[in-house]
């Protein structure tokens, strides 16, 4: 992390490290298989490594009729991914709340993730109707 630990403690975060957090938090999601596309399943969890996807439909197949059937085991071997998943949302929810403290305090309202500016006019606000 290239924030300064003194800056970071004595100073509100920059709006850019807030999205860096929510990009660096946020889980990517896995890809459906290349092939025929189902949903990926895990297939090995190791901690420290990727975790490797396979196609459920080919492993299934190739698992069945072993290494004699190719066209299941090119399946398999072409629908495998690597992912590294560092994702925790825990971060993205507390970046979202001192988003909306942030906007709270400067007179802004957050609907639905949008900003917004507060207003006067019961036109414009219709959550306020009743006034
Ligand atoms: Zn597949």
């Amino acid at each position: 992390m290239h924030v300064d630990a003194q800056q970071a403690t004595t100073e509100p975060l920059a709006a850019e490290i807030l999205d860096e957090l929510v990009e660096q938090y946020t889980p990517i999601p896995v890809p459906p298989c290349r092939i025929c596309g189902a949903d990926l399943e895990i297939e090995r969890l190791s901690s420290g490594q990727p975790t490797r996807y396979v196609c459920p439909v080919a492993n299934r197949q190739s698992k069945k009729a072993g290494i004699n059937d190719l066209p299941a085991l090119d399946h398999y071997m072409a629908s495998q991914d690597w992912h590294t998943d560092d994702s925790d949302l825990r971060v993205v929810a507390l970046v979202a709340e001192v988003r909306a403290l942030r906007a709270a305090a400067d007179g802004r309202r957050i609907v639905g993730g949008i900003v917004r500016e507060t207003t006067n006019n019961p036109a414009e606000a219709p959550g306020r109707g009743k006034q």
